[in-house]
């Protein structure tokens, strides 16, 4: 069947599907029902623009390879069929045979939940099965088309804004404004570790980088760009490649640390000893803070991975929360956001954030990580952190439909936390709105006040 077929299939109505973990009635369906209206704030996402989107194959097997496919590998799917899966081009019927049985283990964990959601509520398919396939995949390719985006996004979804880090751009890049906000990582200009490293780096910001002053004058304008295209939070995934202790490192230190990257004096290590040893580590540490100082002026704040990585492997420990202490101290005018509730360091992410006045508590991509735990751990916060710096949400995809699934599991958990805090007589319904509504909401648009104001 060929594209235009495809697109000539009637879509159908969507069917709302029999989704996971539906709420039950009463007091969790009122404030279901009343949180739905909340046009949310999206603190996280790495959304393709449409126009790429659109441009490419899509079906079942692409949408299941942003998260799912990693709970697949991790029960046991090996690379050489993974890499079949994820081929637009092989038959579809073998793409299937390699999935179906990992399928089967992973299905019901929070990336196998968010993946049969966007199926039910979007493509009317309740049940990924080989008799479903086809017709599912029909539906997915004829609404892969403009337009998909406002559907999905601010239609379904009642977003008002995602924060966008289109980690793929080389150079800071504008977003369609109606949908997304631009974040954006400099994390290559704060680690260098190979001379051609510093070479791309230089042809980025089209001067020569001689010098840890170069290097600062590079980030600087890479950071100014970015401003100049709206430019609302800087990003931090440093934790995947390193640890997160940020050691105050003076210029002259950075400096013999940078002579040695540019003399190639140690090569990077192969798969997962380039992590474990990080011998320009002291290079980086200056650079971060000179990135933090440049976010200080900017008034940005510091969006910084904590806790689980994503993919299939990588050390945790890398990733805790307590590690950056010292950098909540040096720069208290700076808003750190923890990503990932620091999960599962949330205890420690937990406790700085009650200590620390500049420390915020992000739960992007953790309602999909494990919507149990999710909700866990957000009646604990209620009980333990001011509300006023908790966001409720953030989708953390490449695929829309997939955000909007993350987003339907994160108002559930919200609203049963809520709803269980009422009938305990914390609060009464009226506040316990107020609290989604600032989950969801008031909180991160005032933590990111470089949004444009609601309404427009
Ligand atoms: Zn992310």
């Amino acid at each position: 069947m060929d594209r235009r077929t495809l697109l000539a299939l009637p879509l159908g109505t969507p069917l709302l599907g029999m989704a996971p973990q539906a709420p039950a009635g009463g007091l969790e369906a009122d404030l279901s029902t009343a949180l739905a209206a909340v046009r949310a704030i999206d603190t996280h996402e790495h959304i393709l623009p449409e126009v790429e989107r659109v441009a490419a194959p899509v079906d079942v097997f692409t949408l299941a390879s942003h998260y799912a496919l990693d709970d697949l590998t991790s029960a046991g799917l090996d690379d050489a069929d993974r890499r079949v899966i994820e081929d637009p081009k092989a038959a579809t019927g073998d793409r299937w045979r390699r999935f179906e049985p990992f399928w089967r283990a992973a299905q019901h964990t929070g990336y196998g939940q968010a993946l049969r959601i966007a199926l039910a509520d979007i493509y009317g398919v309740d049940e990924l099965s080989s008799s479903s396939l086809d017709g599912l995949n029909a539906r997915i390719a004829a609404a892969n088309r403009p337009g998909l985006y406002r559907d999905v996004l601010l239609r379904r979804a009642n977003l008002r804004v995602c924060l966008n880090d289109e980690y793929w751009q080389p150079r800071p890049t504008a977003v369609d404004p109606a949908i997304f906000a631009l974040v954006r990582k400099f994390d290559a200009f704060v680690s260098p570790i190979t001379r051609a490293g510093v070479g791309r780096l230089e042809s980025q910001a089209g001067h020569a980088i001689a010098s840890v002053a170069d290097l600062e004058r590079a980030l600087a304008a890479q950071v100014e760009a970015a401003l100049a295209l709206g430019l609302v939070a800087i990003k931090t995934t440093l934790a995947y490649d390193r640890s997160l202790a940020f050691d105050e490192v003076t210029e002259g230190d950075a400096q013999r640390a940078f002579d040695r990257v540019m003399r190639d004096e140690t090569p990077p290590g192969q798969g997962f000893r380039r992590v474990e040893s990080r011998p320009y580590k002291a290079l980086a540490d200056h650079m971060f803070h000179h990135l933090v100082q440049l976010a200080e002026a900017h008034r940005l704040p510091v969006q910084v991975h904590t806790g689980l990585h994503a993919g299939n492997g990588n050390f945790v420990a890398h990733s805790r929360p307590t590690d950056l202490t010292n950098l909540f101290f040096r720069y208290p005018s700076v808003t750190f956001d923890l990503f990932h509730i620091g999960y599962p360091y949330h205890h420690e992410a937990a406790v700085i954030a009650k200590t620390f006045r500049n420390v915020c508590l992000d739960f992007c991509w953790m309602h999909v990580v494990s919507p149990l735990i999710a909700r866990r751990v957000l009646a604990e916060l209620i009980d333990l952190v001011p509300i006023n710096k908790i966001f409720g949400f953030g989708g953390d995809y490449r695929y829309p439909e997939l955000s909007y699934a993350h987003l339907v599991m994160a108002r559930r958990n919200i609203a049963a936390t809520l709803a269980a805090r009422v009938r305990a007589s914390a609060f009464t319904e009226a506040r316990a709105l107020e609290i989604g509504r600032a989950l969801l909401h008031d909180n991160a648009a005032r933590v990111f006040d470089r949004l444009a104001p609601a309404g427009l």
